[in-house]
């Protein structure tokens, strides 16, 4: 089905609750124009259309968010844990309510799929919900001390005001695994999200502010100078605290800012993930599994299979199988149900994918498919296969960022193992094979945050999501995900035996 008219309609006559749509600042718990009055655009990917006027704020502004976070902290952390979870649990419900229209924004303004959006909205909700849970059970300890009159405790207490930044690729997603450990252990954040995608985080901010959130605890900083506001985040005395998603570039150069006032970091970064076949591999599992890890966002994801590493024996097959699911794929907008794959994101992003497969082709790569920009109105390139592709090839070094599936050939484990490894990237790697042995061995020996051996659909809530070496630092989800929100106090008792 096609929606024509639905199509056409302005994006906030698309939603069943039109107040979801928010186009000013979100600050102290009331909405904000930029100072000057100034806007961005907010374009949807797939039409080249505005969506939406944004406002553009600056470093003035995110300076007062930083003040007013501060101030609502104080009342916030001093409260039970169950009374924050109470409220978490209120926006989990409200997103859950909501998901259709949240889907709608999120594919407006970031161009994946309906059926994309839904499911990153239920992802994104689950985070609010494990950590609503989660925040009821931050434990301390009683250490037996070295000196028979003393004893020692440790609490573990909120870290201060948070500030994040957050990308475009997950545009709700990125936001709820750092707000809501953050929110549900005691502290206050502002937040930066991505410029290309500010609706979604607007909407979440409308239904945190319904669910009952207290003014001043979560702020959304929209704005197109992320130099300013970033500069404000990482040197304001008052935020003790940066957590990051993007790339590996940018949170270098944001680990340096926050250096100077010696705040903590966490860091989600950039991936350059392997993903090996062995000849022993099961291909009615590696086939989807790859249509997921590669080519769902259209390829723009961090842990997307970046480098298809497969055993010789098994090669020929694996390249007929996939190309035969590739030709089922359909690019266009969110409005076509007919739609399986969306756009990229930016002219700039199908440049930038072009480039590479340009520069592969010219060092000796084979193009079995794909290879060129789609013509037709949007931001489309075309799912791509390139085999006899080798570790001397740039492409080997970059992470490609779009639907473009790279074919290496391997014969030994040794030889997997060693090209998987090398690159300055850590996120996430994949195995494909039925030994457990080799599983076994071969996870063991990778340099990755995350494996998934005979799956590559791998995060979820209750896992620790984050990487290794240039990809990162710190963990979301998961029990661990409340550490990078708290710090550690140790209380010594002394004269105990008085
Ligand atoms: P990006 O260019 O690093 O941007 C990410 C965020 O940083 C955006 O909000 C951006 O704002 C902001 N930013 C850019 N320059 C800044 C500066 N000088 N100071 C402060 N903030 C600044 O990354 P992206 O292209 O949006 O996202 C893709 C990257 O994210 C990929 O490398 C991907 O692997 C990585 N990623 C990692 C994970 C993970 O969990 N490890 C998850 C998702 C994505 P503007 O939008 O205003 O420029």
């Amino acid at each position: 089905m096609f929606w024509g008219r639905f199509m056409t309609l302005p994006l906030v006559d698309q939603l069943s609750d039109k107040g979801l749509l928010k186009e000013q600042a979100y600050i102290g718990g009331r909405w904000h124009n930029a100072l000057n009055n100034e806007t961005f655009e907010v374009v949807d990917p797939a039409t080249e259309r505005v969506i939406a006027n944004v406002a553009n704020l600056g470093a003035e502004q995110t300076a007062l968010a930083i003040k007013l976070a501060d101030t609502a902290m104080r009342e916030w952390r001093a409260q039970p844990a169950k009374s924050r979870s109470e409220i978490l649990e209120r926006w989990y419900q409200l997103i859950t309510d909501n998901v259709e229209d949240l889907a709608i924004i999120m594919s407006a303004e970031q161009g994946k799929t309906l059926v994309e959006s839904r499911g990153e909205i239920a992802y994104s909700a689950s985070f609010i919900k494990w950590f609503a849970e989660e925040g009821k059970r931050v434990y301390g300890d009683v250490i037996p001390h070295a000196q028979n009159d003393r004893r020692g405790i440790t609490i573990k207490q909120a870290i201060g005001v948070v500030a994040a930044i957050t990308p475009w690729n997950f545009p709700s997603a990125m936001i709820t695994r750092k707000v809501a450990p953050a929110l549900a252990v005691g502290c206050a954040v502002v937040l930066k999200p991505a410029a290309e995608t500010p609706l979604s985080a607007l909407a979440l901010a409308e239904l945190a502010d319904r669910a009952g959130l207290p003014a001043g605890l979560l702020n959304i900083i929209t704005g197109v100078d992320a130099v300013a506001i970033g500069g404000e985040l990482t040197s304001n005395l008052l935020v003790k605290k940066l957590t990051f998603t993007g790339s590996t570039p940018i949170g270098k150069l944001l680990m340096a800012q926050c250096a100077a006032s010696v705040k903590r970091t966490s860091m989600e970064l950039g991936g350059n993930a392997p993903l090996l076949v062995f000849d022993d591999a099961d291909l009615d599992l590696v086939i989807p599994g790859i249509i997921t890890a590669k080519f769902r966002n259209s390829g723009q994801t961090c842990i997307s299979a970046n480098r298809i590493l497969v055993q010789k024996g098994i090669h020929k097959e694996f390249v007929e199988r996939l190309k035969l699911a590739i030709d089922a794929f359909n690019f266009g907008a969110y409005s076509s149900s007919e739609s399986t794959h969306g756009p990229l994101i930016t002219q700039k992003a199908v440049d930038n994918v072009a480039a590479k497969v340009n520069k592969a082709v010219l060092e000796g790569a084979t193009l079995v498919c794909g290879g060129q920009i789609v013509d037709r109105p949007g931001h489309f390139y075309a799912a791509t296969i390139l085999t006899e592709v080798t570790d001397k090839m740039s492409i080997f070094h970059e992470e490609i960022f779009g639907p473009v599936a790279t074919i290496y050939q391997f014969e030994t484990d040794q030889q997997a193992i060693d090209l998987a490894n090398d690159t300055p990237f850590g996120l996430a790697a994949y195995l494909y094979t039925e030994s457990m042995r080799r599983s076994w061995q071969v996870a063991e020996a990778l340099d990755y945050g995350m494996i998934g051996v005979n799956e590559t659909a791998i995060s979820a809530e209750i896992v620790p999501f984050g990487g290794v070496k240039e990809s990162g630092q710190g963990r979301e989800g998961s029990k661990y995900g409340l550490d990078d929100y708290l710090e550690i106090k140790y209380i010594c008792f002394g004269s105990m035996n008085k």
